[in-house]
């Protein structure tokens, strides 16, 4: 039998989200995340992966896959300072590490896993984080298991930034002091702004980190914004995911050789979480080959993004200020939000409403995702249906 108290707390507490329009209903894909998907039998145009690249599906990564299941087995069957580093993961952190032009690479089992594992491993109770009120909810997490004191500042506000930096400079209450941020917010698309970030950290002698989950794959020659802002060498911290443009799972930290030796030696999912199985690994080197060698693959995603967010405002939707393939379609109220992203469903086309708590109250959205993969045709449809649609709900 289970306890009155947690049977209380649930239904108060789901019945609350599902009265509110809240609730997330999870729709299972039968078959692949690629720019079409099947759900309960019938086929959508996709634009909710973070499948940027088409990579997911790439016969390529499939057969390196495949041949690694074949020699590593399904598990890697430990963690990774027992017996769980196979050659394949030093393989992909080498790799990485020569991708992102830094010293050295770790790579665990999620970007989530990073944010958990990184922050905590440096930062602590003596300590304070200057971090964007955008940044990711795995940063937020990351700082909060730190136990260092959270000082958000203004999205992307470099005085509001530089005001509390020198702030908590000059109190001296701390021992060490980060700045964090997001380098491609993931529900505006707009980009950080680096440069200056970097300028205040030198000024105030803070840590940088930057979390590029949004970033790998998609900017500067898909080494991700620090890169494009060629500022490679001036970043501690760079976090990149393997699970977005890259189409498999995973995430890595790259920077200072020294910074690396300690996360292998202190961060808790290195030490205490098995390792990513190599079918997961072994795709990973494969698709940083192919974004090496295939800058159209690129060029694919970025014009694709430009043909979607041209489409959506020559309708008169308020994309918002996205500077990256990320095209957000604002709505503002969730209800009505919701009811969009239930109709562009019904009409063949799979676009998520994101609302609070993952964006502010009132900033309700749907957020498109376009793909290298995906045709100028699936585009041209998808936005003909957003033009239905829209002019049903009164919207354009
Ligand atoms: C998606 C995302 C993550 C999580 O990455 P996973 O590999 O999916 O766990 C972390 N940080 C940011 C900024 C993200 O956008």
């Amino acid at each position: 039998m289970s306890s009155k108290q947690l049977t209380d707390f649930l239904s108060e507490n789901l019945n609350e989200l599902k009265s509110k329009g809240l609730y997330n209903v999870i729709d299972p894909l039968q078959g692949a995340n690629g720019p079409v998907i099947t759900i309960a039998g019938k086929e959508y145009i996709n634009l909710s992966s973070n499948n940027y690249l088409g990579l997911a599906t790439d016969a390529r990564l499939i057969q390196a896959a495949v041949e690694a299941v074949n020699v590593y087995g399904a598990g890697a069957g430990a963690v990774r300072t027992i017996n769980g580093t196979l050659d394949v993961h030093v393989q992909l952190e080498e790799k990485l590490a020569e991708f992102k032009k830094t010293e050295a690479v770790v790579v665990y089992q999620s970007g989530f896993n990073c944010n958990m594992a990184a922050i905590s491993a440096v930062m602590d109770q003596n300590d304070a984080i200057l971090s964007d009120e955008l940044n990711h909810a795995s940063i937020i997490e990351g700082c909060r298991l730190s136990k260092a004191k959270i000082i958000r500042y203004s999205h992307s506000d470099m005085d509001d930034l530089r005001i509390k930096a020198k702030a908590a400079k000059e109190s001296g209450l701390y021992k060490k002091l980060m700045v964090i941020t997001d380098g491609v917010f993931s529900m505006d698309g707009d980009i950080a702004k680096l440069p200056e970030i970097i300028d205040i950290a030198a000024e105030y002698d803070l840590i940088t980190y930057v979390d590029d989950a949004h970033g790998s794959g998609v900017l500067g020659s898909g080494a991700g914004t620090v890169k494009h802002f060629g500022l490679s060498d001036q970043v501690d911290f760079q976090i990149g995911t393997l699970s977005k443009a890259i189409g498999v799972v995973g995430g890595y930290v790259a920077g200072k050789r020294e910074l690396i030796d300690w996360l292998k030696a202190r961060s808790k999912p290195f030490l205490f979480s098995t390792s990513l199985p190599a079918a997961a690994v072994a795709p990973c080197i494969v698709a940083i080959d192919i974004i090496k060698t295939s800058p159209d693959l690129m060029g694919r995603l970025w014009g694709n993004g430009n043909l979607l967010k041209k489409g959506l405002q020559d309708l008169g939707f308020d994309i918002g200020k996205s500077e990256t393939p990320i095209t957000p379609c604002i709505i503002a109220d969730e209800k009505m939000t919701q009811l969009f992203s239930k109709r562009l469903y019904e009409e063949g086309v799979y676009a998520k409403a994101i609302v609070f708590p993952t964006v502010p109250k009132g900033g309700g959205r749907i957020r498109n995702m376009p793909t290298a993969a995906h045709t100028p045709l699936m585009l041209e449809k998808a936005l003909s249906v957003y033009e239905k649609v829209g002019k049903e709900l009164k919207l354009i």
